[in-house]
C-alpha cells in the first residue's frame, strides 16, 4: 500500500492499513506532518480541550503510524501511473515505488498574491508559515493577508510575538469562523484593514513595507512592515494523479463516499479532495474511510 502525503489523512490511512497487517509506505516531501504541523495551536481537534500545538499533534500521529509498522520516506511524488497488470507506479524525486493500491493525500499548497516583490522576497520577510518564521520578527510590525481561518489563527499567534499585526482582507466580512473573528477583534495588537489589498511588497534585501489599497475608496497607503504572512487560500496538489481522477473546476479530486476515485485502487483523502470542510478532524475521518476501502479492494471484495 502506498500512501502519498503524511498529513492527518495520510497518517491515519497508514495507521489503519499498517495495523491491519499491510506493508505500508508513506511518501512525503517533509517526512510527514503536513500543513497541520505548521499551525501553532489547534483548538478544535477533539480530545484536547486546552488545544494542542500542531507540530506536537502531528508528531504523535507520525509515532502512532510508525508504531504499527508504517514506513515513512522523505520523497516528493511527481507522477502516479497505472500499468497493464493493475499495478500503480508512483514516481518520486528520489525513487519509483509500486503497489496495488494508492491512497492519495497530498493536500494543498499555499496560493500566492502574485504582486510585485512577493516572489523576490520569499524567505526574506514574505512567508506562508507563521509558526516557522514568526519568531524571526519578535517585537516588529508585520502584516497578515487573508480573511480565512488560517489568516485569523496565525494573526493571533503573531500578535504574541510582534509589536503589531496588520490584518489585511479584501472584503468587509471575514470568511473565517465566528470564534476566530471574535478572538481577532478582541486582540488589541491586531489592526484590521478590511476592503483592502496588497498591491506591492517593498524592500531591497528584506521586506521593508507594503502598499495597501482600499478597494472601496481607492485610497493607497504605504505601511512599514518587516514581514508579510500570506494566507490567501490554497490550491490542491492533484497534478500527479490528474490522468487518473476526475477533478472539479478548482482541481480538487472528486471521490465517492468511500474516498474512491474513478480509477479502481486509487483513493483520495483529506484536503486534496472535493469536500465542504477542511479540518484535521475531517482529514482523519477521510483517511480511515480510504484505508478501509483500499483494504477491501486489495482483498478482492466490495464494500
Ligand atoms: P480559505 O478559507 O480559502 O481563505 C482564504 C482567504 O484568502 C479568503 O478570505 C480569501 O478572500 C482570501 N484570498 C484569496 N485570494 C486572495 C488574494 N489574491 N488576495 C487577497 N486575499 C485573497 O483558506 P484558509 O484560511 O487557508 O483555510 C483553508 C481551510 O482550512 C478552510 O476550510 C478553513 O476553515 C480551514 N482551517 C481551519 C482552521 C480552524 O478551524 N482553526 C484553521 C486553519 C484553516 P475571500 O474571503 O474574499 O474569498
Amino acid at each position: 500500500m502506498i500512501v502519498v502525503g503524511g498529513g492527518p489523512a495520510g497518517l491515519t490511512a497508514a495507521l489503519y492499513t499498517a495495523r491491519s497487517g499491510w506493508k505500508v509506505i508513506v511518501l512525503d516531501p517533509m517526512g510527514g506532518g503536513g500543513q497541520a504541523a505548521t499551525t501553532d495551536m489547534i483548538h478544535n481537534y477533539p480530545g484536547f480541550p486546552q488545544g494542542i500545538k500542531g507540530p506536537e499533534l502531528m508528531e504523535l500521529m507520525t509515532e502512532h503510524a510508525r508504531g504499527f509498522g508504517a514506513v515513512i520516506e522523505m520523497d516528493e511524488v511527481k507522477r502516479v501511473t497505472l500499468g497493464d497488470r493493475g499495478v500503480f507506479s508512483v514516481s518520486g524525486q528520489a525513487s519509483t515505488y509500486e503497489s496495488s493500491a494508492v491512497i492519495y493525500c497530498a493536500g494543498t499548497s499555499p496560493r500566492r498574491l502574485n504582486v510585485p516583490g512577493e516572489d523576490r522576497l520569499v524567505g526574506k520577510g514574505v512567508s506562508f508559515c507563521a509558526t516557522c518564521d514568526g519568531p524571526l520578527f519578535s517585537g516588529r510590525r508585520v502584516a497578515v493577508v487573508g480573511g480565512g481561518d488560517s489568516a485569523l489563527t496565525e494573526a493571533q499567534f503573531l500578535a504574541r510575538l510582534a509589536s503589531q499585526v496588520i490584518l489585511i482582507h479584501r472584503r468587509n466580512e471575514f470568511r473565517a469562523g465566528l470564534y476566530n473573528q471574535k478572538m481577532v477583534r478582541e486582540n488589541g495588537k491586531i489592526v484590521l484593514r478590511m476592503n483592502s489589498v496588497v498591491d506591492e511588497i517593498h524592500g531591497e534585501r528584506y521586506v521593508e513595507g507594503i502598499t495597501v489599497r482600499n478597494v472601496k475608496t481607492g485610497e493607497v497607503e504605504k505601511e512599514p512592515v518587516s514581514a508579510v504572512f500570506v494566507y490567501a487560500g490554497s490550491s490542491p496538489n492533484s497534478a500527479p494523479v490528474a490522468d487518473l481522477v476526475e477533478t472539479d473546476d478548482s482541481g480538487y479530486i472528486v471521490t465517492g463516499p468511500d474516498m474512491s476515485t474513478k480509477t479502481p485502487g486509487l483513493y483520495a483523502a483529506g484536503d486534496v479532495r472535493r469536500k465542504s470542510l477542511r479540518q484535521v478532524s475531517t482529514a482523519v475521518g477521510d483517511g480511515a474511510t480510504a484505508a478501509f476501502a483500499a483494504e477491501t479492494y486489495l482483498m478482492g471484495r466490495t464494500i
